[in-house]
């Protein structure tokens, strides 16, 4: 099993290409912000405890989304690893995948970054909003803050990452095929 996390900052580009990698690569695509928002269309109890956290941009809680994670590894099948988007989002949940992938025998392999410049981000999601329909695309002061808290909170787990050997610059910027390409030499040296 070959375990990556796709990583960047809101609008950079991850869900998009994970659904491309998922699929040239048999991966599992974990995407916790697609996660939480279907509980939030099926009106469960934690999609109404969720929304209103999504809605400001920031973090819902670690344990929330660190155990929605661990059901779903137990429950793929025929996969030849994992994809995780948007998880981790903080050094506490990336301690706990590891905890998690560790007791089943597997490792993150290697943690794709996409780099894409602030203005280029606040663009796509601005140009996205539309189409998404997603609440926290439609407010630029919304935004703003979803990239803050990325700076703030997830972009510590790089040099984490940094340091276990595992971290994978990726030049974001450029047309989707470009950067799938991009993308797909790095998984495809593991995956071989
Ligand atoms: P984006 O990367 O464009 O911000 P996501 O779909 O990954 O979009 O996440 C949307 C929102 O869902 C986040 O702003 C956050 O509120 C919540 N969320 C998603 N994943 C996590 C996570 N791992 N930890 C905490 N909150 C999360």
């Amino acid at each position: 099993m070959l375990n990556f996390l796709i990583f960047g900052p809101p609008g950079s580009g991850k869900g998009t290409q994970s659904v491309k990698l998922a699929e040239k690569f048999n991966l599992a695509h974990l995407s916790t912000g697609d996660m939480l928002r279907a509980e939030i269309a099926a009106e469960t109890e934690l999609g109404r405890k969720v929304s209103s956290i999504m809605a400001k941009g920031e973090l819902v809680p670690d344990e929330v989304v660190i155990e929605m994670i661990a059901g779903k590894i137990d429950r793929a099948e025929n996969v030849a690893g994992f994809l995780f988007d948007g998880f981790p989002r903080t050094v506490e949940q990336t301690v706990a995948l590891e905890k998690m992938l560790n007791d089943r025998k597997m490792k993150i392999d290697s943690m794709l970054v996409l780099d894409v410049e602030h203005d280029e981000l606040v663009k796509r999601l601005v140009g996205r909003a539309e189409l998404s329909g997603r609440p926290d695309d439609k407010d630029t002061v919304v935004i703003e803050n979803r990239i803050a808290v990325y700076r703030g909170k997830t972009e510590p787990i790089i040099s984490y990452c940094r340091e276990r050997g595992i971290y994978q610059p990726v030049n974001g910027m450029g047309s989707i095929e470009e950067i799938f390409d991009r993308l797909s030499v790095h998984v495809s040296r593991l995956a071989n």
